[in-house]
């Protein structure tokens, strides 16, 4: 744990009006239970089993957010509480979402995951994939979803302009979509950009939203 470091990022953060999303993967209810007890309260995970059991175990104010890959198998075990998924890069995903939802009595706030990066590896969707899943009617049947924004992992490298012109790019998107298909939607307006490594930049570039792990937490093993 590295409270200096939480208080040094959470008032850079504050200043820019950004949110802090603190990923506490593979790490220790007692690490989360440290930073609520400084007031914080978003947490997020990647696993949906494991974000499962620290909320059954850590005070039910906390908000949850789901920020990894998501098997359609696993929105169930988070469907009930789960404040924002990060990591919708499907459509079949964002139909389960929905049912879920549905069974649940409640609307459940989604980002659209957009790949960006370099790398075949990390998940999402590329601006025709979108395009063509916003520009068809079925969307619309999904009542009990609410697409809030997007989201994106840079390229993991240590070239700052590429890094910036990744965000830029996902900027770009999301500025489209909320001018065309999105007009209408006032909820359209989150991005979560940025990790421990790129933060500062994804600040620069728009970021409504950054996820950080390991800088708060330590590395993972
Ligand atoms: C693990 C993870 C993070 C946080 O990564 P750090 O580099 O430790 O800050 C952010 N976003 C996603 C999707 C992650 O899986």
């Amino acid at each position: 744990m590295n409270i200096k470091a939480y208080q040094q990022i959470n008032e850079k953060l504050q200043a820019q009006n950004v949110k802090l999303i603190a990923i506490s993967k593979t790490k220790p209810v007692s690490d989360i239970k440290t930073l609520y007890d400084l007031g914080h309260r978003a947490f997020g995970e990647n696993r949906a089993k494991e974000l499962q059991s620290k909320a059954q175990t850590l005070p039910n104010d906390i908000e949850w957010h789901m920020v990894g890959h998501m098997q359609s198998n696993k929105v169930k075990h988070v469907a009930p509480f789960v404040k924002l998924i990060h990591s919708v890069d499907s459509y079949s995903l964002l139909q389960e979402i929905n049912k879920r939802a549905n069974q649940n009595k409640r609307t459940i706030d989604v980002l659209l995951q957009m790949h960006i990066a370099e790398e075949s590896s990390k998940y999402g969707f590329n601006s025709n994939e979108i395009h063509d899943m916003l520009s068809t009617e079925k969307i619309e049947t999904l009542q009990n979803i609410r697409i809030v924004g997007l989201m994106g992992m840079a390229t993991f490298t240590d070239d700052e302009a590429q890094i910036r012109k990744e965000f830029q790019h996902l900027h770009s998107i999301f500025t489209t979509l909320k001018s065309s298909f999105l007009k209408d939607e006032d909820n359209f307006k989150e991005l979560s950009i940025g990790m421990s490594g790129d933060y500062e930049i994804a600040i620069t570039e728009g970021a409504t939203m950054v996820r950080i792990g390991s800088l708060l937490f330590g590395a993972r093993s």
